[in-house]
């Protein structure tokens, strides 16, 4: 099969390698339909994630089951699946508990031998491990594109939601529209006690654009200060619901900033080494709720991210820019890194 493989730090190629095969009794083999590149592989397309030469890359993918082990007992051959992004056993104290993204046996698909060596999804076939847990089927009336959303994040952006505690009618602010933002906006309009307005905040025209396509009040932070706008747009009390969807100081900063007394801020960009200042008497005495999102327990939402898609409340297709051949990953990641594109797709 071919398979996108890291080359050197900065490049991606195209390499031929062995089929993949049931290794241990809970694998599948699915035969990918659809992949795609997400913001994490520039981790390792950057160095700043270490992954070997000539290792397979990526971990979001949908495709149609192939072969099964003999323990795997929710799927066969000819099934429609999405793969979840995060690989998980599945029986653990965590796992048992709906915290599957804290599980004892954590990998990432495509993550490097710190990841759990695991072969990447941006490839023709996959094995799948534990695949009872780590897949889930597609509905008929789901096409492929959207339904790969659901295994990262459509599922991301659906969490952050959920765990936000959207009462109606609440003004919610979400900093950040790259495709968990723009995910989290559309979750957030779906919820069930609707929120009175979306706010989107970001500094790229293109993005805002996405976001007030899906509902959200569009806010261009370089033109407008991100404090007053929400101040204006919550009858000066500032955002009861603030998620931040960049993973950064400044925006950590600006979540505090933005979010009303006794509000809550939800953490769902992704942060490695950095550090803020935070005066602990400001977040006590204003009564702020902030809670870390973690990776998605995808395994606990998907099914609910993907009734929502079904159902036609979300639509995750907006955020597509590019599709191309497998063949050519390497312009992908490029076009990507240079964000010239906002999610491409790769077509096997
Ligand atoms: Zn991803
Ligand atoms: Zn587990």
């Amino acid at each position: 099969m071919r398979a996108a493989v890291f080359d050197r730090v900065g490049r991606v190629r195209v390499d031929e390698l062995p089929d993949p095969t049931v290794e241990e009794p809970g694998d599948a083999v699915i035969r990918v339909t659809r992949s795609a590149i997400c913001g994490s592989d520039l981790h390792f397309l950057h160095g700043k994630a270490p992954i070997s030469s000539g290792e397979p890359m990526g971990h979001e993918a949908v495709g149609v089951v192939e072969a099964t082990g003999p323990d795997v007992r929710r799927f066969g051959r000819g099934d429609r699946v999405v793969v979840a992004f995060d690989i998980v056993c599945g029986r653990c104290w965590f796992c048992t508990r709906g915290q599957t993204q804290l599980c004892e046996d954590f990998r990432n698909l495509g993550a490097g031998v710190f990841g759990g060596g695991l072969p990447g999804a941006q490839a023709e076939r996959l094995r799948v491990p534990v695949a009872d847990v780590n897949l889930l089927g597609i509905p008929d009336d789901v096409g492929d594109e959207a339904a790969l959303f659901v295994g990262d994040v459509l599922s991301t952006g659906w969490y952050a939601a959920s765990i936000a505690r959207i009462a109606q009618g609440d003004t919610v602010a979400i900093l950040g529209m790259g495709p968990v933002g723009y995910c989290a906006v559309q979750a957030a309009l779906a919820m069930e006690s609707a929120p009175g307005r979306v706010l989107a905040l970001d500094r790229e025209p293109a993005r805002l654009a996405l976001a007030a396509g899906a509902g959200a009040v569009p806010i261009d932070v370089t033109t407008s200060h991100p404090v007053t706008a929400v101040a204006e747009a919550s009858g000066g009390r500032g955002a009861d619901v603030v998620i931040e969807a960049v993973g950064s100081p400044d925006a950590f900063e600006t979540a505090s900033d933005v979010v009303r007394r006794g509000g809550t801020v939800v953490i769902v960009g992704m942060y490695a080494g950095e550090t803020v200042q935070m005066q602990l008497g400001v977040w006590w005495a204003r009564a702020i709720d902030l809670r870390f999102s973690g990776v998605c327990p995808v395994h606990t939402v998907w099914e609910a991210a993907m009734e929502a898609l079904r159902a036609e409340r979300v639509d995750p297709l907006p955020l597509i820019s590019h599709r191309l051949p497998l063949a050519d990953v390497a312009r992908g990641y490029e076009l990507f890194d240079r964000r010239e594109a906002t999610k491409v797709i790769l077509l096997p």
